[in-house]
């Protein structure tokens, strides 16, 4: 049988290879040695070793990274690329809800086979897919599933539960129309469940399909845990113990979060966390914002891994996360490009980007700022440390799994090479990608996606869409309302 990453691999003469490994080491003219998808050597192989690859890939034109680890996105929102501009928080979620509600098992392939593809097509080998935007059953989970099987990619299924109502998004007592106060809560597509229901599904959803050390991961995923009790929130944290799985959540995105928990719990969400055995390195949350800056050691003391959203963060008028000071408190990062609405795509150089440079005006002091090789880490070792992973993806190293993307120096954004790590952060727009491996399996080639029919996915997306659009007309014009009266 052709095992996907069987067999011996030698990428030979990589003009770069920025390895993301322990010392950080960018080699030049180097080779690496892959055997049944797992990295054996790196930098020069023993002629013995390479002459026994049954595969040579001649890299003289390659600069060689580590996959990308995309570490909080939403594929249902794939679909809702460009769909809006002026929109703040609270109308952009009512919004998804418009875009992604009571989408059939197809509409879910094609949106996740979406994200996929643009992620493979940019260099990013794994992601956290926070899923879905509202309430489920096991037929979206299984949906959601068989694609990423089909996918090709590492993914982890973050399941989205909340057992409370989503009181930072709807409007203040009196703030709207009455009108418009009344058809919202008759929406009732952010519908709070029962705790123990809820848990019984994820952990049902654990059970079908959790692999802790391979391609397909679910976990546990408190939609924010200002939406939940604590008791499904220590639920979420029994279960991630049981199967080994991470926890992960929106934590901390808006001003208005922050306040809700300092009301409810006279004491800051992080610290409430702590109190109920809930903040622990099995924790990664998006966002992180809106933390008090006494907080940020205690993520470090914890292991807790927040994911810097910076794109989304500012689109919509949240805020900039205090990402520079978490790295100097030695809190490990992670990065994502959230759903496509608000992070504008998944090619995560852009990310990376506005990583390195979102806080550089707020500090004249160059020795605090972002780096090229911060932002790497947190797409690299950052990612995987998110999803438990650090013993096996984020660096091109002997022992890791050959999740690999090879990009293309006959390109404009690589001409001349330069400092590669920099050249990648700054200059490389996720276009020069012409082959990929995830754990050692070519998905893709001569910058195609292989690993599925990409082009059908294409070809289908438009009407799902649009179909999905006609059946969520009600909620789509609500979220219009909903936008415009926030606009005043
Ligand atoms: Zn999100």
């Amino acid at each position: 049988m052709d095992m996907p990453g069987a067999g011996t691999l030698l990428i030979r003469g990589a003009a770069a290879i920025v390895t993301m490994d322990e010392a950080g080491r960018v080699l030049r003219d180097a080779d690496i040695l892959v055997r049944d998808g797992v990295i054996e050597a790196v930098g020069e192989v023993p002629a013995e070793a390479a002459a026994q690859a049954t595969r040579v890939l001649d890299a003289r034109r390659r600069v060689v990274l580590p996959g990308m680890v995309n570490a909080h996105s939403h594929s249902p929102l794939a679909f809702a690329k460009g769909c809006y501009d002026l929109v703040n928080h609270r109308a952009a979620l009512w919004m998804f809800q418009a875009f992604t509600a009571n989408a059939t098992a197809d509409e879910i392939r094609c949106a996740a086979l979406l994200n996929c593809l643009e992620m493979l097509r940019t260099g990013t080998t794994a992601v956290i897919d926070h899923f879905p935007e509202q309430g489920f059953g096991m037929a979206e989970v299984d949906a959601v599933a068989a694609a990423y099987r089909e996918s090709g990619m590492r993914a982890n299924i973050a399941l989205r539960i909340f057992d409370e109502p989503y009181t930072d998004i709807y409007p203040p007592a009196g703030a709207f129309p009455a009108e418009l106060d009344a058809d919202l809560r008759e929406a009732a597509v952010l519908q709070p469940r029962p705790a123990g229901e809820l848990l019984a599904l994820v952990e049902e959803a654990v059970r079908r399909h959790h692999d802790p050390d391979g391609m397909l991961q679910v976990s546990p995923a408190p939609s924010n845990p200002m939406r939940c009790t604590d008791a499904l929130l220590a639920g979420c944290q029994a279960l991630a113990e049981r199967h080994d799985t991470i926890v992960h959540c929106h934590l901390l995105e808006t001003k208005v979060q922050a306040e809700i928990a300092h009301r409810r719990f006279g004491r800051s969400q992080v610290r409430h966390l702590d109190a109920i055995g809930a903040l622990t390195d099995r924790l990664s949350a998006a966002h992180v914002i809106w933390i008090d800056a006494d907080d940020i050691p205690l993520l470090a003391e914890r292991g807790v891994v927040p994911v810097h959203n910076p794109e989304s963060n500012v689109r919509g008028g949240s805020g900039i996360a205090p990402v520079a000071r978490m790295l100097r408190a030695g809190v490990r990062v992670a990065i994502g490009a959230d759903g496509s609405p608000s992070g504008g795509n998944q090619a995560m150089q852009h990310t990376l980007r506005l990583a390195t440079i979102i806080g550089r005006p707020q500090d004249p002091d160059v020795r605090n700022w972002v780096t090229t090789a911060d932002a790497l880490g947190m797409a690299t070792r950052g990612g995987a440390a998110a999803m438990r992973l650090g013993h096996r993806i984020g660096a091109v190293a002997p022992g890791m799994a050959a999740d690999l993307a090879l990009y293309d120096l006959g390109s404009p954004w690589w001409t001349p090479l330069n400092d590669p790590m920099h050249q990648f952060v700054y200059s490389e727009t996720g276009g020069s990608v012409r082959e990929v491996f995830v754990g050692g399996r070519q998905v893709v080639e001569d910058g195609r996606v292989t690993a599925f029919d990409a082009e059908a996915v294409l070809e289908e997306a438009q009407g799902r869409f649009d179909a999905l659009l006609r059946r969520n007309a009600h909620l789509l014009d609500l979220s219009r309302r909903l936008a415009s009266a926030t606009l005043r």
